[in-house]
C-alpha cells in the first residue's frame, strides 16, 4: 500500500543500531505488508492525555489520534475496562445488563429513525455487516464508494478501497465517483457529486448489476480530507435513496464529535443514512466497533440470518463504549472540539496567508486538512515537501501525518483532549516548520 508518511529503507541509515534491530525483528516475524510511520519511527512506551512518551521518555504532542481521542489512557476508561474485566466477561447470547445500557445510550445520541446498533470489533467488520445486510435488503450487489476510498480489510471491503494502492483491482460490482474536493475538481462539488453518482447508477445498470448501496466516509479522509461545504452530499445521497440504494455513512472517522458541530459527521450534511458503521474511538482504543441502522432493514436481516460476533459488544468492550460517552458527554469534548476546531483552523489559515506553499486549508472540527503546493496557481502538488515538513514537526515533538491520492495533504487529527495550549504548540511547530523551509516566507 502507497503510504505518504511510511517509512522507507533508505531511511535507515539515519537510525541507531537498537532501532535497526527492532525493524529487523518486526520485518522477520510481521511480514512486509506492515508499515510504520515517520523517517525516524516512534518507539512509544507510554500515554497520557494528549501526550505520548518514547522509549527515551521524550514526549510527543498527539495531533494526530482518532482511536484513543477522549485522552490516551483515560482514567475512565482505563477503570470502566478494568472493573468489568475483573466482574464478568462473555458476551452476547446471554442476558447482560451493561451490554443493553450501552446499546441504548449510545442508540439516544443518533436521530430517531435509526434504532437498531450491532455489534462488532472492528470498522472493517461494521462495513462488511452493512453491505451484507445492504444486499439482503435490495436484493442488488453493485457498491458505489469514492474514487480513494479506504473501507478496511475484510476480502469485502478491501476491495471497496483504492486507497490499499495501484495492486488492487476492483472487482465488476464496485464503481468509483470522484471525491467531492472543492479545491481541486472544478465545479461545485455538491452538483459533481450527485451527477457522478447518477452515472456510476446507471453505469452499473448497463452492466446488469443491480446496485445496493453507496459507502461514503463523511470526511473522505483518504481522499484527502474533505470537508465543505457541508450539506454537499444532500443531493447525492437523496438521489442514492431514491434510485433504491442504501446509503452507507462510514463514521469510522467522522463519528463520536469529532467534528465539533455534531456527534455524527453525517448530520453535518442533512442526510438520512440508512446504515451507519462505527469505530475507532468507540472504544478509546479497546476493540469495540458496530453498525446502527433502520430498525426495518436491520430487522429484515436479522429475521433471514442469526448474528453472533464473539467479541463484538462483550460486557467488557460495552463498558470501555459507555465510558467514552461519558467523557464525551461530562467533559463536554463536542463543544471544545467545535471551539478548538475554529481556533486551529483559523491559525493555519493565517499561516497560509503568509506561506504560499500552503494551496488550501479545511477542516470539520477536529479534523483538518492542509493542502501543499508548489505552484498556487497551477496547484501542483508538493508530496515530497509534506512528507519533509510531516517529518520535521514530529522532530518539533508533534506527531500528525500526510494523506490524499496525491499525497500533499497534511493531516491535522488531534485527540478531543486536547486544550488550547495543545492547538497552540501546534501551531507552533507548523510554523517553525514552514519557515524553516528553503523557498518559504
Ligand atoms: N472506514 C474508515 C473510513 C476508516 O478510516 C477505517 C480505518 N482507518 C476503517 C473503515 C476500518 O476500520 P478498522 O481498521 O477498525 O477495521
Amino acid at each position: 500500500m502507497t503510504m505518504p508518511n511510511g517509512f522507507t529503507r533508505d531511511d535507515r541509515a539515519q537510525l541507531s543500531g537498537a532501532e535497526q534491530q527492532l525493524i529487523q525483528r518486526r520485518e522477520r516475524v510481521l511480514g512486509a505488508a506492515y508499515r510504520l510511520f515517520y523517517e525516524r519511527p516512534l518507539h512509544l512506551v507510554r500515554g497520557e492525555g494528549v501526550w505520548l512518551y518514547d522509549a527515551h521518555g521524550r514526549r510527543y504532542l498527539d495531533a494526530y489520534n482518532n482511536v484513543a481521542s477522549v485522552g490516551h489512557c483515560h482514567p475512565r476508561v482505563v477503570q470502566a475496562i478494568a472493573a468489568q474485566a475483573a466482574q464478568l466477561n462473555t458476551h452476547t447470547r446471554y442476558l447482560h445488563d451493561g451490554i443493553l445500557d450501552y446499546a441504548e445510550n449510545l442508540l439516544d445520541t443518533f436521530p430517531a429513525h435509526l434504532r437498531r446498533v450491532m455489534f462488532t470489533c472492528t470498522g472493517s467488520e461494521a462495513n462488511d455487516l452493512a453491505l451484507r445486510i445492504a444486499r439482503q435488503h435490495t436484493g442488488g450487489t453493485g457498491i458505489i464508494v469514492t474514487r480513494f476510498a479506504y473501507h478496511g480489510v475484510t476480502h469485502e471491503v478491501a476491495q471497496l478501497s483504492p486507497a490499499l494502492g495501484p495492486a488492487l483491482v476492483l472487482p465488476p460490482h464496485v464503481r468509483t465517483v470522484r471525491a467531492p474536493d472543492a479545491y481541486r475538481l472544478g465545479e461545485p462539488v455538491a452538483e459533481a457529486f450527485a451527477a457522478d453518482v447518477r452515472t456510476a447508477i446507471a453505469d452499473l445498470r448497463a452492466a446488469g448489476i443491480r446496485p445496493a448501496a453507496l459507502l461514503v466516509d463523511g470526511l473522505f479522509a483518504s481522499d484527502g480530507v474533505l470537508t465543505g461545504p457541508p450539506g454537499f452530499m444532500a443531493e447525492a445521497v437523496a438521489l442514492a435513496q431514491a434510485e433504491g440504494l442504501l446509503y452507507i455513512a462510514d463514521e469510522v472517522q467522522a463519528g463520536f464529535a469529532r467534528t465539533g458541530s455534531h456527534m455524527w459527521g453525517f448530520q453535518r450534511h442533512g442526510v438520512q443514512p440508512d446504515l451507519v458503521t462505527l469505530g475507532k474511538p468507540m472504544g478509546n482504543g479497546h476493540p469495540l466497533a458496530g453498525l446502527v441502522g433502520r430498525a426495518e432493514i436491520v430487522d429484515g436481516f436479522g429475521r433471514q440470518m442469526r448474528y453472533f460476533n464473539t467479541f463484538g459488544g462483550n460486557p467488557v468492550a460495552c463498558a470501555a463504549g459507555q465510558a467514552v460517552l461519558d467523557v464525551i458527554a461530562d467533559e463536554q469534548l463536542q463543544s471544545r472540539c467545535q471551539a478548538l476546531g475554529e481556533h486551529l483552523l483559523a491559525g493555519v489559515q493565517r499561516l497560509a496567508a503568509r506561506y504560499p506553499v500552503i494551496g488550501d486549508v479545511r477542516g470539520a472540527g477536529l479534523f483538518l486538512g492542509v493542502e501543499l503546493v508548489s505552484d498556487r496557481q497551477a496547484r501542483t502538488p508538493a508530496a515530497a515537501l509534506t512528507r519533509q515538513l510531516v517529518n520535521r514537526i514530529r522532530e518539533l515533538g508533534v506527531l500528525i501525518s500526510a494523506a490524499g491520492p496525491l499525497e500533499n495533504v497534511l493531516k491535522i487529527r488531534p485527540l478531543l483532549a486536547f486544550e488550547r495550549e495543545h492547538a497552540d504548540h501546534l501551531l507552533e511547530a507548523l510554523e517553525q516548520a514552514l519557515a524553516e523551509l528553503p523557498a518559504s516566507g
